[in-house]
């Protein structure tokens, strides 16, 4: 084809590329590695669904070039990003201002540009519990067994306390980062919350025997099992789970880990975490547009563009 057939066969209507203007809004995802996020089809798909004159992109940033990128982002107008591993504590410290699920979290996974300032929150815990309801199961009076005490883990652990959690029990590799959610939890407990909370290491194998049995959900907010390493998981051995379980898995790629197969082969009901991005993403346009976003629809297109 030469260039001017090629010119001639373009719906300038249709192709979203030649209508970026001078206006156009940047919105974006930071993180570190970031080239597989889902996000960039699920903000792009809903700007154009709903005719908003944005674009959203994927930039590799590290923990270290956190500050650089907040710098560069209130130069160039960014409106709004969202921040995933490992930035998300960093970015919660670079803030001009937090939302109290952020600032409880010490953790933000969505900023929004407001006059120059940097405003933000935190949507993750909401989007597991609200994945959680889609699929049936509420954690309110539930005993929960949490792995995890990165940014999504707090996250979850703040909204299931919120949402009225009998126990909630975390096991972390790093002990520092666990005592830093066990001060989130006695400031929950010192606000009134009636959550009852367990910390301990991962490597105290008769604690995780002990607490798991009797766990109504067991959720993994850690990275084991993601891309590029999805061999690596939290439990490998079916023994410890059972078939009365809820599993939840927060990473979504590969969409099946090695941790959800060794669920379904307990027999548990078993959930990845293609829905926490999706509800999180809703919560977190939401805030970038005022509009809600069509779940179903955003669900379908993902399926549709990973087939
Ligand atoms: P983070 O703040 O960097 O925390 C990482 C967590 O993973 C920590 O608890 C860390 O334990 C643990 N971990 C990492 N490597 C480990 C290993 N080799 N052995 C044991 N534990 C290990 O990251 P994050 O933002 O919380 O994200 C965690 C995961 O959630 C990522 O896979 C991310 O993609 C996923 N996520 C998914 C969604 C979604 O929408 N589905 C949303 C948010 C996050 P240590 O403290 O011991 O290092």
């Amino acid at each position: 084809m030469t260039g001017i057939e090629y010119y001639r066969k373009i719906d300038f209507k249709k192709e979203k590329v030649f209508m970026i203007t001078g206006n156009t809004g940047l919105y974006g995802v930071i993180g570190s590695p970031i080239r597989h996020s889902k996000s960039p089809a699920i903000y792009n798909f809903c700007f154009d669904y709903h005719g908003l004159d944005n674009v959203y992109l994927a930039f590799e940033v590290t923990e270290g070039s956190c500050e650089e990128f907040f710098r560069s982002a209130k130069t160039l107008g960014i409106k709004g990003f969202n921040v995933t591993m490992p930035c998300k504590e960093i970015a919660a410290k670079l803030c001009d201002k937090l939302s109290p699920a952020a600032e409880f979290a010490r953790a933000a996974n969505t900023i929004v540009n407001l006059d120059g300032e940097f405003f933000g929150h935190n949507t993750d815990g909401k989007g597991v519990v609200n994945d959680l309801k889609d699929h049936g199961v509420d954690v309110k009076d539930k005993k929960i067994l949490l792995f995890g005490a990165g940014g999504a883990a707090r996250a979850i652990m703040i909204q299931c306390a919120l949402d009225g959690a009998r126990t909630i029990n975390v096991f972390n590799r790093n002990e520092e980062k666990l005592s830093v959610l066990k001060e989130i939890s006695q400031e929950m407990k010192a606000k009134g919350n009636t959550t009852e909370f367990g910390f301990f290491p991962t490597g105290d194998v008769n604690a995780l025997a002990d607490e798991i049995s009797d766990s109504d959900i067991v959720i993994n907010a850690t990275s084991l099992g993601m891309e590029p390493k999805p061999d690596t998981a939290v439990i490998t051995d079916p023994c410890l789970l059972n078939a009365d379980q809820t599993v939840y898995d927060v990473v979504y790629n590969p969409p099946v880990t090695r941790f959800m197969e060794t669920a379904n082969t307990a027999g548990c009901k078993v959930i990845g975490g293609g829905g926490m991005l999706i509800y999180q993403a809703m919560e977190a346009f939401k805030i970038y547009t005022g509009i809600d976003m069509d779940v179903k629809l955003v669900k379908a297109h993902m399926e549709r563009i990973s087939q």
